[in-house]
């Protein structure tokens, strides 16, 4: 040995080479437009990565160029996970449900050369088609090669890989270059675009499937609901490819009633998604019921799984619930809230009140909490402050944005702008974000501890509390409620005698208006801006 040793990148092809070595013959499912299923291996998807990586290069992508996706979940689009950062370019998931200003800005902003548009998603996409100036080709799937569309330099998914052979090197020969990008949905100013590397998502992939974390093991079969362009389906694809876990993708199926069925029939064990997903499901497992318990961890985070509802799926469907928080931000796994040994001999009660919370911070996860003048606070229980974090998969700036100052600490922390509590023994509760809070009084009132406690109530299906003007308190909280079809003829005064003995009597919101629905953003959660405007405009009640 003469010392010398060639330095070891964290790129994200070992991650897929190794999949291949260890795990060629593990499945990966999807749930095809039509229906139909698609089954392949992981040898399959390595083959035709190998093959897309290629014909990308010889298509003119450079090493650095960013490469749009506008598809659900699915196979080719995993195949685009591994195929542009293979290539030594950049995957830039773009949002489907972005108002088409946003996708045109994004899109712009990326510089995005080559977009891949999947086959359903024609019509939307082609709204912006004229506002784009980068995009040099498009690459169609899931749909005949005879399609029509007014996208200019068209070319077909199928066409392209059979264009090349497996004969490739990855062009992904260092670990500090860029792999992925993400824009934040931008529920307020311009969207902003979270750049990941190769080394990033690689820990971070790692670090999503360590067994304290979500625990991906060789035998589980992991159906990612969250979406691929939702922070890279919370790294999914890569945790499972790293422990040899089969995928199943639901392609656009994404209402309860086929999602149920899917989970049934291929035998879930951890399935991952928004809690709006997972109250659909809940309701269509009540109404028409099947057998899911083979899930053994339904992985919940993006915004607070209501308690009512982790006991609901533990006490009646004997399904696990795992509580997570992140961000896009955060590639985007921070915390998880699994039990710990401690918690052995407390009550089903009692721990569904942990279950509430977002759980611990995971190895390679960083956090603090500071009060308002930055002045660090205690881990208490009580004190709630702004979280910041840092670590390996934490970015350390914008894409192509300088708003350092606001973002970061002088000291190299993220401010996540979640105002938390943290226990002496690590587990993080979000009270709120910091521009959603209610100050009444000079109190802080959190708007999401509220919010469960309205949805424990049994014939409510969601809640959605923001803060409005008041001459007195200065600010009140007024409550959005939406009833389970089955409700009875429920009064706000049933909701306040429900809340009594829930949370502090000045908390209870005087203003409750029953909506048939609680706006969402454009990644499932409760959409605060829009009611805040519909309230100031006069149309809440
Ligand atoms: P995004 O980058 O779109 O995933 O949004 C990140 C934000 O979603 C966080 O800063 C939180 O405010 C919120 N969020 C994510 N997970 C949770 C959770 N489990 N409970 C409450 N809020 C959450």
């Amino acid at each position: 040995m003469n010392g010398l040793m060639m330095e070891y990148h964290l790129t994200l092809d070992r991650i897929l080479e190794h999949a291949n070595h260890i795990s060629p013959h593990k499945r990966i499912t999807t749930l095809q437009p039509d229906g139909t299923l698609h089954r392949y291996t992981y040898a399959d998807l390595y083959r035709r990565v190998k093959q897309l990586a290629k014909a990308l290069v010889a298509l003119g992508v450079q090493p650095g160029d960013r490469v749009g996706t506008f598809a659900w979940n699915n196979y080719q689009h995993l195949e685009l996970y591994y195929a542009i950062p293979g290539a030594g370019a950049v995957c830039h998931t773009l949002n489907i449900r972005l108002f088409p200003e946003q996708l045109s800005y994004i899109v712009n902003h990326a510089a995005d050369k080559v977009v891949f548009v999947e086959g359903s998603l024609l019509p939307l996409y082609e709204r912006v088609a004229d506002q784009i100036t980068s995009v040099q080709h498009y690459i169609l799937f899931n749909t005949p090669s005879d399609t029509q569309t007014r996208l200019p330099n068209v070319l077909f998914y199928e066409d392209l890989i059979e264009s090349a052979d497996e004969d490739f090197a990855w062009r992904s020969t260092d670990e500090q270059m860029a792999a992925g990008l993400c824009y934040t949905s931008g529920t307020t100013g311009e969207p902003k675009g979270a750049l990941y590397s190769h080394r990033s998502m690689y820990l971070h992939a790692l670090g999503a499937g360590q067994a304290n974390a979500l625990g991906v093991r060789e035998t589980d079969v992991v159906l990612p609901v969250v979406p691929q362009f939702h922070a890279m389906a919370w790294g999914l694809p890569y945790a499972c490819a790293a422990s040899g876990a089969d995928i199943v993708m639901p392609g656009l199926h994404l209402k309860p009633e086929p999602l149920a069925q899917l989970i049934e029939a291929e035998r879930v064990t951890i399935a991952a998604g928004v809690p709006t997903i997972w109250t659909g499901l809940y309701h269509e497992l009540k109404n028409n019921p099947r057998d899911i318990s083979c899930i053994r961890a339904l992985v919940v985070g993006g915004s607070a799984m209501p308690r009512a509802l982790t006991k609901a799926y533990e006490s009646e469907l004997g399904v696990n619930v795992l509580h997570a928080w992140g961000m896009t931000e955060m590639s985007p796994l921070g915390t998880v809230c699994n039990l710990s040994s401690q918690h052995a001999g407390l009550s089903d009660e009692q721990k569904w009140d942990i279950k509430a919370k977002q759980g611990y911070p995971i190895c390679g996860v960083e956090m603090r909490i500071v009060d308002e003048l930055g002045q660090e606070l205690p881990w208490d229980g009580r004190q709630m402050g702004e979280l910041q974090v840092r670590g390996p998969w934490i970015i350390r700036q914008y894409f192509k944005r300088d708003i350092s100052a606001e973002s970061f600490t002088p000291d190299g922390w993220f401010r996540t702008g979640d105002v938390v509590t943290m226990s002496p023994d690590g587990y993080m509760q979000i009270m709120d974000r910091t521009k959603d809070l209610v100050k009444s009084g000079g109190e802080w009132i959190s708007t999401v501890e509220l919010e469960n406690a309205i949805m424990a109530h049994p014939q409510v299906l969601e809640a959605a509390v923001i803060a409005i003007p008041d001459a007195k308190w200065q600010e009140r909280p007024l409550a959005a409620v939406v009833l389970t079809p089955d409700a009875q003829a429920l009064t706000s005064a049933d909701i306040t005698t429900f809340l009594e003995d829930k949370v502090a009597r000045w908390w209870i919101p005087e203003t409750m208006i029953f909506v048939d629905e609680i706006p969402k953003t454009s990644v499932g959660k409760f959409d605060k801006k829009v009611l805040r405007s519909r309230y100031a405009e006069g149309q809440l009640g």
